[in-house]
């Protein structure tokens, strides 16, 4: 699946190079967060290799995106700070974990998607308060969910499987069973 960057502007600063983009996935894979879903990647059976996170040249809108068995995309020119890469790293280990620990799991299947985005948004930390003030969205109250909320839409709207209705109602219906399903975390980070 494909998801957007984690700025709400494009390529503002006119994005990085493939070779710059690489050297921030190898810093992102030292990082605490990066290391542990490492771990339980290998722990659950699906190890990944050296070139599994690989940065490319995007032609669409897109910050990121996993493919079963290809591995995970990280769009050099659509990112810009080390920060935005160590998110879409997460965001797309967390679709990899998805993926391993679910035989079953159909990427075709709304539900099943729905519950992955949503995870994937919330561990990442896409919307923690300081990434949200600087894409401009400014709301106290209920603003981490409401931005998972937005991201999830946004990445289902990729899936030619569902429509934005029944997205939404995929969304809604294994919203508080995977929002709460913290797993390999403890907690949200
Ligand atoms: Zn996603």
């Amino acid at each position: 699946m494909e998801d957007s960057a984690g700025s709400g502007n494009f390529d503002p600063y006119g994005g990085k190079t493939v070779q710059e983009c690489q050297d921030m996935i190898r810093t992102s894979l030292e990082t605490p967060t990066v290391k542990f879903l490492k771990e339980n990647l290998e722990k659950a059976g699906c190890g990944i290799a050296e070139n599994f996170i690989r940065a490319v040249k995007c032609s669409k809108q897109i910050g990121g995106g996993y493919v079963r068995g290809q591995g995970i995309i990280i769009c050099s020119n659509h990112m810009n700070l080390q920060d935005e890469v160590d998110r879409v790293v997460i965001h797309e280990l967390i679709h990899a974990y998805d993926d391993c620990r679910a035989a079953n799991l159909d990427w075709t299947n709304c539900a099943h998607h729905a519950c992955s985005e949503i995870r994937a948004g919330h561990l990442s930390g896409d919307c923690h308060f300081k990434r949200e003030l600087l894409r401009g969205h400014l709301k106290l109250r209920g603003h981490e969910q409401e931005c998972v909320k937005r991201r999830v839409m946004k990445s289902m709207a990729a899936n030619p499987y569902c429509s934005e209705t029944a997205s939404k109602e995929a969304m809604d219906a294994v919203w508080d069973v995977c929002y709460n399903d913290t797993e390999p975390f403890d907690r949200a980070p």
